[in-house]
């Protein structure tokens, strides 16, 4: 069948439309813009948008798919984790449709979605592979085996901040736009990276292999900032952003490649907003061939938050019989990852 995917757990309201594997259709509206002058998505703003985004959006995506909703055979949701308003306006959309077009619900989980978005170009996803997730809110490296139907393996997480985090925040220090990963991605193309010292933490052999720590990198850059407002100077900039991305591209990609080898799998996957990082994509494409590993990463607009991931998941589910969610489904602001199907237990928390 044809699966709608719905998400809206942050400021992306997004649509798309999948069947076996293939994309067919999908659209992504942004309240990003109206968020900026405050400096992080503010939740009730976020959610009014979806209320008014949310089905001219569906309608954006069935359009060029070429499809009508009636074509639709199944319907799959965000349902955590995320902002609780913005999640509330998908899952009753989503249930509106399912109710009314007679279809099945599945409410997922949004990382899975990430997940699933690396499926969406050709080949489906490698089993198992290791997943590296790296967004606004999660820094995780995973082992996954069969997406839809196994538990997830945590190999590690971020103690702190996330790395789309860090990116956002030294770019806040630097006095670059908001949302600071794109504007850091941007900047550093003029930067030397080697210009601006930074720390490459729990990097040593002492170290947990596979956990992450950002928040470090943060207040290094930040005492830079001010070492150099300090001598009477200004910070440059694009040195300063090229250091920082190279850091966390450092760190990412020597553990995510070490997770790899040390467990003898073949494939990495790499997904999430971060991914869309220039510095990130290459290195891990440079070390990944280095290590004999086959590198899987979603084409940009597939990285960053949009409805055809969510539909990709769902699309795995069903094609695998998993049972569908009840209609009291609700959503799940801090939901684990550990199945890529949000538990029924969430439609009585
Ligand atoms: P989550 O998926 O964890 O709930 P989210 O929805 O905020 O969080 P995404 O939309 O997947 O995350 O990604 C947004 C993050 O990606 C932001 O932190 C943004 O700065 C970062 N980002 C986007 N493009 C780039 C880029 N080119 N370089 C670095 N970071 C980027
Ligand atoms: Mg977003
Ligand atoms: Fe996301």
């Amino acid at each position: 069948p044809v699966v709608l995917g719905i998400e809206s757990s942050c400021d992306e309201t997004g649509a798309g439309l999948v069947r076996d594997g293939v994309l067919l259709g999908q659209a992504v509206a942004s309240s990003m813009d109206e968020h900026a002058r405050y400096g992080g998505v503010v939740p009730e703003i976020a959610a009014r948008a979806h209320v008014h985004a949310m089905a001219p959006v569906v309608r954006e995506a069935l359009d060029r798919a070429g499809l009508t909703l009636a074509d639709v055979g199944a319907v799959a949701v965000t349902a955590g984790p995320g902002l609780s308003g913005p999640l509330q306006v998908g899952v009753a959309a989503a249930k509106s449709y399912a109710f009314s077009l007679g279809v099945p619900l599945y409410g997922v989980h949004h990382l899975a979605g990430h997940v699933a978005a690396a499926a969406l170009e050709g080949e489906p996803l490698p089993n198992p592979c290791v997943v590296l997730i790296v967004s606004g809110g999660h820094t995780s490296l995973l082992l996954v085996r069969d997406l839809a139907r196994d538990p997830i393996v945590h190999l590690g997480d971020t103690l702190d901040d996330a790395a789309g985090e860090c990116f956002d925040k030294v770019a806040r220090i630097l006095g670059l736009p908001y949302p600071g990963g794109p504007a850091i991605d941007r900047a550093a193309r003029e930067g030397n990276p080697n210009a601006v010292r930074l720390p490459r933490p729990l990097s040593g052999p002492n170290d947990p292999p596979y956990a992450f720590s950002f928040s470090g990198l943060k207040t290094a850059a930040a005492r830079w900032v001010e070492a150099q407002r300090a001598a009477g100077g200004e910070p440059h900039v694009p040195d300063a952003a090229a250091a920082l991305q190279e850091a966390i591209a450092d760190t990412l990609t020597r553990k995510a490649v070490r997770a790899c080898t040390d467990h003898g799998i073949g494939t990495l996957v790499v997904v999430g907003g971060v991914a869309a990082n220039s510095r990130i994509r290459a290195l891990t494409e440079q070390r990944c061939a280095a290590a004999g590993i086959t590198l899987r990463v979603p084409p940009l607009r597939l990285c960053t938050d949009n409805g055809a991931m969510i539909a990709a998941i769902g699309d795995l589910l069903v094609r695998s019989g998993a049972a569908p969610s009840p209609m009291n489904l609700s959503i799940d602001p801090s939901a684990p990852l550990e199945y890529a199907a949000l538990s029924p237990l969430a439609a009585v928390r």
